[in-house]
């Protein structure tokens, strides 16, 4: 038997971070200590960005130290960061307290500045194209895990974060509680107070939760990962479609817009001969038709583990103006930080195999 010299394990406490306002006070109050108290703790955690208990300056001594009995406060810690010289992108990759790693990217608007946030580490859903999902899914991230990536990269840049986008490594709807405690904290007025319409949550299309999301008529945005025009196609790139059909989907998203009047956004990455043809475009505009949404191109940022190839510049804007010319509202995706290992995954998976080649 392996003997533990400390009983007071961090990994077996809970994390502090991840418990929403109301639950804190219940739990502040079960320590024998003023209710009020846990409206300053969480205001240190969750608008301050602490990092510990001891910066908190107006707990009580012995409050902080029954908290840090209690309840584990851990930090991402930065690993390295990479800088776009071209659009001031930032990448980063952070360590969690057991050791993996995961990946956030910060990047600047004309509307404000958005976090890309990770909600699992790896992904098991299997989409062709992406890097995240090569070796599967290690284990799903925390409410507190989502929220410090934010909280990390706003200490790190000093900058104000206004929007958020769930597009980083993982299945939020995989990870579907903690994403809704995630959602409930980010936009709780003693936390970051943000407005549920600045955040986007991205999905492969998991059915079900998707209809389940929008029974609680949140005012957050969805964006549907579809990256085909018809079921055969969609097959090939994404093994989900294998659980779902395409118009179950498309179904499962309108559903989404009647409960909660939100313009859906339809991710498509285009991949050079195998979904930008004339016929895709034909069939994505029959498909699409009446549905209030925008789509959204990606040229596939290739990752070496596939062969798959971007369409040229010329080919991916041609795309666009047939979808345009029949009335559906497209952008292509601005390329940011192409120059970082932009794509999904692959600066984790490139430090993950780093490690291990070196181990
Ligand atoms: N699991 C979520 C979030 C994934 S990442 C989802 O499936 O939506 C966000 C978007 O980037 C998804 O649409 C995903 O399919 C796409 N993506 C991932 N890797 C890509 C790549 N190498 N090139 C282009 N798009 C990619």
């Amino acid at each position: 038997m392996v003997m533990v010299s400390d009983p007071v394990n961090e990994l077996e406490k809970r994390d502090i971070r991840s418990i929403p306002f109301e639950n804190l006070q219940d739990e502040i109050v079960a320590l024998s200590e003023p209710k009020f108290r846990a409206k300053q703790v969480y205001q240190w955690m969750h608008q301050k960005f602490a990092r510990s208990y001891d910066e908190m300056t107006n707990i009580p001594k012995n409050l902080k130290a029954k908290l840090s009995e209690n309840f584990r406060l851990v930090s991402l810690k930065q690993v390295t960061v990479q800088e776009s010289k071209i659009d001031g992108t930032k990448k980063f990759l952070f360590e969690l307290y057991d050791g993996n790693v995961i990946e956030s990217v910060f990047m600047k608007y004309k509307f404000g500045n958005s976090v890309c946030i990770s909600s699992q580490v790896g992904c098991r859903m299997g989409c062709k194209f992406c890097a995240s999902t090569l070796d599967g899914v290690e284990r799903s991230l925390l409410p507190g895990e989502m929220l410090d990536q934010i909280y990390a990269i706003s200490r790190i840049t000093g900058e104000k974060i206004s929007h958020v986008v769930v597009m980083g490594s993982g299945e939020p709807l995989d990870n579907y509680d903690n994403l809704l405690v995630f959602i409930k904290m980010l936009t709780d007025e003693n936390g970051m107070n943000m407005s549920q319409r600045n955040l986007t949550v991205s999905t492969c299309g998991l059915v079900p939760k998707i209809k389940e999301l929008a029974s609680h008529h949140f005012q957050i945005n969805l964006a549907l990962s579809l990256h085909a025009s018809n079921q055969e196609k969609r097959k090939e790139l994404m093994p989900i479609a294998n659980k779902y059909e395409i118009s179950e989907v498309l179904d499962a998203c309108k559903y989404y817009f009647s409960e909660t009047r939100r313009q859906l956004t339809f991710e498509y990455s285009l991949v050079g001969g195998v979904n930008d043809t004339d016929k895709d475009a034909e069939e994505l505009v029959k498909m699409l038709r009446g549905i209030n949404c925008i789509v959204n191109l990606i040229p596939v940022n290739p990752i070496k583990e596939r062969d798959f190839v971007e369409p040229t510049r010329e080919h991916a804007i041609s795309f666009k103006n047939k979808l345009e010319k029949s009335g559906i509202n497209v952008t292509i995706r601005r390329e940011m930080g192409r120059d970082i290992d932009g794509a999904c995954g692959q600066l984790r998976r490139r430090h993950v195999l780093v490690e291990e080649h070196f181990d």
